[in-house]
C-alpha cells in the first residue's frame, strides 16, 4: 500500500516536471483569451478554431520543425507610414535621385501613365483571376527592368539608393528577425521585388542573419558594374507557386521542417509554399493592404489570418512567443 502511494506520488511529480520543461511546447492557447494581439481591429480571421489549432501544432513541433517562407514588399516592408506610401524595392530604385533626369521623365510618365494606372491596377484587381493578370505582370516587369539596364545602374550606388529612400520595415521586425534567428529558425524571403536592394535594405536594418536567405529577382552587372540584365529566371507577383521546385536542395535540407509560417500580402504569395515536400501544419499570414472592401472575403477565405492595413509583426511575434 504505502509502495503504491510512493509510486503515484514519483509518478506525480514525474509528470509536473515534464509539464514544467516542456511547457511552452505543450499549451494550446485560446486566441484572445491568451494572445491580446488577436484583439486588435485590423485581425481578421474566419475560422479561429482552425487557427488554434494550427497554432497548437505549430506550438508542439517547436523550433525544430519551424520554418518561415516570407514575402518582402509590403508585408516585411511598410505599406504606409503617417499616410504616406512606403517604397517597393522597384520603386527604391524609380524614387531615387541618382535616376537620371532623361530616364525620369520616361519612366515617370510610364510610372504614372502605365505603371501605376495601369500594371499595379491590374495587379490588385478584384475582378480579375490570376490567370487574366499573369501576362500584364510578365509586361509591367519586362517593361520596367529594360527601362532600369537602360539607366544604366551602378551597383556600388545601391547602399546610398537604399540609405536615401523611404523604405521601413514594418514595427517589430528587431524582435521579429532576431528571435528567429536565436532559434536558428529557417527563414525564406521570397521576393518579386529586386534582390540586391532587398538585401541592402535588411542589411542596413541590421537583420540580415544568417538563418535567412533570400530568393528574387538579382541583378547581373558588368566588369564596371553596370546593371546589364536580370539573372535566372523573372520572379513576377503570380508565379511564385514553382518557387520550392526551384529550391529543391533547400527545401530537401528542411524536409523535418513540416510546420510553416507563411506571410505574404498578395495571393500570388498563398502558393509560396506549394511543392513544399512535407507539410504537417501551415499558417497563413495575409496583409491586405489595399482594396480592402473589395478584397477582404476573398482574402479571408484563403488566408487563415487577414491584417487589413496593418504595419506591424505584432500577430506573428506572439505567435513566435508562443512556439520559441
Ligand atoms: O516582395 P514582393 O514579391 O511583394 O515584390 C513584388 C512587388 O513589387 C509587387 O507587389 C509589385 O507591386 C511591386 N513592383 C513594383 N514595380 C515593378 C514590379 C513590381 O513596384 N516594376
Ligand atoms: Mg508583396
Amino acid at each position: 500500500m504505502q509502495a503504491l502511494h510512493l509510486w503515484t506520488l514519483l509518478a506525480t511529480y514525474a509528470v509536473a516536471v515534464g509539464q514544467k520543461q516542456g511547457q511552452k511546447n505543450q499549451e494550446c492557447p485560446k486566441l484572445n483569451a491568451q494572445m491580446p494581439e488577436f484583439q486588435k481591429k485590423t485581425v481578421h480571421i474566419k475560422d479561429p478554431g482552425r487557427v488554434e489549432e494550427i497554432i497548437c501544432g505549430l506550438i508542439k513541433g517547436g523550433a525544430a520543425k519551424l520554418q518561415i517562407i516570407t514575402d518582402f514588399d509590403m508585408t516585411l516592408s511598410r505599406f504606409s507610414y503617417n499616410g504616406k506610401r512606403c517604397p517597393t524595392c522597384h520603386n527604391i530604385i524609380d524614387n531615387s535621385k541618382l535616376i537620371t533626369e532623361e530616364c525620369r521623365k520616361k519612366f515617370f510618365s510610364f510610372q504614372l501613365l502605365q505603371l501605376k494606372e495601369t500594371y499595379y491596377a491590374i495587379e490588385i484587381d478584384p475582378a480579375l483571376t490570376i490567370e487574366e493578370k499573369f501576362p500584364y505582370m510578365v509586361e509591367w516587369y519586362n517593361k520596367s527592368h529594360a527601362l532600369l539596364i537602360e539607366q544604366g545602374l551602378q551597383k556600388d550606388k545601391f547602399a546610398e539608393i537604399v540609405r536615401e529612400s523611404d523604405v521601413m520595415l514594418k514595427e517589430g521586425y528587431e524582435n521579429f528577425f532576431d528571435k528567429l534567428s536565436e532559434h536558428n529558425i529557417p527563414v525564406f524571403i521570397f521576393s518579386a521585388g529586386i534582390g540586391d536592394i532587398l538585401e541592402e535594405v535588411i542589411h542596413q536594418a541590421g537583420v540580415y542573419h544568417s538563418n535567412v536567405k533570400v530568393v528574387s529577382n538579382f541583378m547581373d552587372f558588368d566588369e564596371h558594374g553596370i546593371l546589364k540584365g536580370f539573372k535566372g529566371e523573372l520572379i513576377h507577383v503570380y508565379n511564385k507557386h514553382d518557387g520550392a521546385l526551384k529550391n529543391t536542395e533547400y527545401f530537401k535540407q528542411l524536409k523535418d521542417n513540416s510546420n510553416i509560417i507563411l506571410l505574404g500580402d498578395s495571393q500570388g504569395d498563398l502558393s509560396m509554399a506549394d511543392g513544399v515536400a512535407n507539410v504537417e501544419h501551415i499558417l497563413k499570414i495575409g496583409y491586405l493592404n489595399d482594396k480592402v472592401d473589395e478584397l477582404l472575403e476573398k482574402y479571408m477565405d484563403s488566408y487563415d489570418i487577414v491584417l487589413v492595413k496593418d504595419e506591424s509583426l505584432e500577430v506573428a511575434n506572439s505567435i513566435l512567443q508562443k512556439i520559441l
